[in-house]
C-alpha cells in the first residue's frame, strides 16, 4: 500500500488577542490509500473564517472549540483523487469542512458535490456558498428588509458585507456601507452600488459619521463588527427597526472581560428587534438563495472579489490578516491547483 505526506495545521496553543504563528503549528501526516468505500479528497481551496478565531478558545459555543495539538477545522473544496466508493468519482470537487490540511480520506459522510459549471470552483465558499447564504438568509429572513427600507453593513466590503449590500440594493434598500480603505469604499460606491461608504479609519468619530450619513435614520442594521460601529448604528435606529447580528469581528480578539457594549436602552425604547443568527441554521433557504444569486449574476447585479493566500503554510498569515482587514471580498487559501497529480 502506498501513503502519501499531507501537510496539516494544528492548533499549537490558544491566543491571547490577536492570534500570531506561534499559535498554529505546520505537522507532516500520513494518510493511506482509501479503503473499501473511501475515497482520497486532495484539498484546493480553504475558506478562511473570522469565526475561526472564536474556536481557537476552549468555551461551550455552537460549533466545538479547536484542541491544541490537533489539525483545525474549516470549509474546504476538493478533488476526488482516489475512489473506491460508488457514490463518488475521480476528478469531482467535493465541499467539506476538512480544511487545513492537504489530503484527507473520507467515506463521503459530510460531503457535498460541486458542479461549478462556468463558475470557478473557489466561488461555492464565498458568494455562491455559506457566504452568501449568510447574506441572504440575515437579510431576508432575519431582517425581514422591504423596499425603502435603509440598511448599514458594517465590514461591508467583506466576505459578507459585499454580498449583504448587493441583496439590499438589489431589494430596492438604500444602503450605508463601512470599511477599512479607500479603495474599499470606491467600490462599495461604484460596482456594489451602495447609495453612501465611508471609510472608518480615516473618519474622525465613526457614530458621528453613521447619524450624518443616516439622516432618516435605519431599519435593518446588518452587524459585522462590533463596537463603535454597532453603537452608532443602535443609536440610529428607526422604531420596530431590525438588527441582524451576524458578527461581532472588532471584538473576537478580546479578553472576556473587556467593556461591553453601550446605547442598549435604544433596544427598548426604539422596540427593536436584535437577533443573532448562524447561517448552518437556515439551510433551507438553499435554493432560494441559489435562484436569486443566478438572476442577479445573469442580470449584472451581482459582483464579488476574494483576495488569495497560496499554499498551506500560509493559512495561518490568512487568518490573522482579517483582522487587518487585508482581505478585499473573500479571504481563501489556495491550497492546490487542480491538475497537479497526487
Ligand atoms: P470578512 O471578509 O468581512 O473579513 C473580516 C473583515 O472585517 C476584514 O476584512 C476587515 O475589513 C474587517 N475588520 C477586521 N477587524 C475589524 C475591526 N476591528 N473593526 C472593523 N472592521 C474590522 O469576513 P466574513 O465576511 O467572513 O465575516 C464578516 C462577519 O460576519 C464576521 O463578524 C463573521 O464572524 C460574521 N459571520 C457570521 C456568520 C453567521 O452565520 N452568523 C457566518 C459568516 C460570517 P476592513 O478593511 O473593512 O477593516
Amino acid at each position: 500500500m502506498t501513503s502519501i505526506t499531507s501537510r496539516e495545521v494544528h492548533l499549537a496553543s490558544r491566543p491571547t488577542g490577536v492570534p500570531t504563528s506561534d499559535n498554529f503549528k505546520l505537522v507532516d501526516n500520513t494518510v493511506d490509500e482509501p479503503g473499501d468505500g473511501e475515497i482520497l479528497v486532495k484539498n484546493l481551496w480553504m475558506s478562511v473564517d473570522p469565526a475561526m478565531r472564536p474556536r481557537m478558545i476552549d468555551r461551550k459555543s455552537y460549533i466545538t472549540p479547536y484542541e491544541i495539538g490537533k489539525v483545525l477545522e474549516g470549509r474546504a473544496i476538493g478533488l476526488v483523487v482516489k475512489s473506491n466508493s460508488s457514490e463518488f468519482q475521480e476528478g469531482e470537487y467535493v465541499f467539506g469542512t476538512e480544511g487545513w490540511r492537504e489530503y484527507y480520506l473520507s467515506t463521503g459522510e459530510g460531503l457535498t458535490k460541486i458542479e461549478p459549471g462556468d463558475t470557478p470552483v473557489e466561488a461555492y465558499l464565498g458568494a455562491l456558498g455559506m457566504t452568501g447564504l449568510t447574506a441572504y438568509s440575515g437579510l431576508i429572513r432575519i431582517g425581514e428588509i422591504k423596499q425603502g427600507d435603509t440598511v448599514f453593513v458594517s465590514a461591508a466590503a467583506g466576505a459578507v458585507g459585499s454580498i449583504a449590500c448587493q441583496i439590499a440594493k438589489n431589494n430596492g434598500c438604500r444602503v450605508i456601507a463601512s470599511a477599512g480603505s479607500d479603495e474599499k469604499v470606491t467600490w462599495l460606491k461604484e460596482v456594489a452600488r451602495v447609495d453612501e461608504a465611508f471609510n472608518y479609519k480615516t473618519v474622525p468619530d465613526i457614530k458621528a459619521e453613521i447619524a450624518r450619513l443616516c439622516p432618516e435614520g435605519i431599519d435593518v442594521n446588518f452587524e459585522n463588527v462590533g463596537g463603535d460601529h454597532f453603537e452608532g448604528a443602535l443609536a440610529q435606529m428607526n422604531e420596530f427597526g431590525r438588527v441582524v447580528l451576524c458578527g461581532l469581528i472588532s471584538t473576537y480578539n478580546d479578553a472576556e472581560s473587556a467593556p461591553g457594549l453601550r446605547g442598549m436602552f435604544y433596544a427598548i425604547a426604539r422596540r427593536l428587534k436584535i437577533q443573532g443568527y448562524v447561517v448552518i441554521d437556515h439551510l433551507d433557504m438553499l435554493d432560494d438563495f441559489r435562484a436569486e444569486m443566478a438572476a442577479w449574476i445573469k442580470g449584472g447585479q451581482m459582483h464579488w472579489k476574494q483576495t488569495v493566500f497560496e499554499g498551506l503554510e500560509n493559512s495561518p498569515d490568512a487568518l490573522i490578516g482579517l483582522f487587518r482587514g487585508d482581505n478585499f471580498g473573500k479571504m481563501l487559501v489556495k491550497i492546490a491547483v487542480d491538475q497537479d497529480k497526487v
